[in-house]
């Protein structure tokens, strides 16, 4: 498969980018487009964990799920998921800010440091490795104006390694209730989301 083929089918056509859907345009494009250019290896391992939540006027929040249970899975099996939620002042960033953002904050799913700041930098230090030194300038412009404004810059926290994730059955789960909910009052498309979850997991 082509990377452009892996991204449709990791991300465009499954269930990593919530409400499930069709996605903003503009953060659709950028998406893509760090996925395209980002290394086999950083690709392969931000597929294997990171899901978005894009900020959508219909829900005034959205629970979506950090763990899942499909065979051949064993209940002590723990699948770690990054969720990246998206706000909606990023969706009116520049084009190559948004770009820098969604680069940055995939780092972080690769880049761990202990504290925020050295988190920060290692982050950063990343993008620029992958090719994103100008994007990442438009970055820091926009976020030096919100600062002026507010505080606007969400940053995912840092992983609680210590954290006990507890599977449960995947139709009880919270968010694939409100997907089922969704799904009933048309949010969502049925055959899309049916489609996607018989598919199951790429091997
Ligand atoms: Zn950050």
């Amino acid at each position: 498969m082509t990377r452009q083929e892996d991204i449709a089918y990791d991300f465009l056509e499954g269930d990593r980018i919530w409400p499930l859907g069709p996605a903003h345009v503009s953060f659709t494009r950028a998406l893509k487009e760090v996925l395209s250019r980002i290394p086999d290896e950083a690709y392969s391992m931000i597929a294997a964990k990171v899901y978005f939540v894009v900020e959508d006027l219909r829900f005034a929040a959205l629970n979506v799920p950090f763990n899942r249970l499909y065979p051949p899975c064993t209940r002590d099996h723990e699948v770690k998921i990054d969720t990246i939620v998206v706000f909606h002042g990023a969706l009116t960033y520049p084009y190559a800010a948004l770009v820098g953002l969604l680069a940055h904050e995939l780092a972080h799913s690769i880049a761990m440091e202990d504290n925020h700041l050295a988190n920060e930098a290692a982050a950063d230090k990343l993008v620029r490795q992958w090719g994103f030194s100008k994007e990442l300038k438009a970055l820091s412009f926009e976020q030096k104006k919100a600062m002026e404004n507010k505080p606007a810059v969400i940053h995912r926290t840092k992983h609680d390694k210590k954290t006990q994730r507890k599977a449960g059955k995947l139709a009880n789960h919270p968010a694939m209730k409100e997907l089922s909910r969704m799904i009933e009052a048309g949010a969502v498309s049925r055959e899309r989301t049916i489609a996607y979850l018989k598919k199951g997991r790429k091997p």
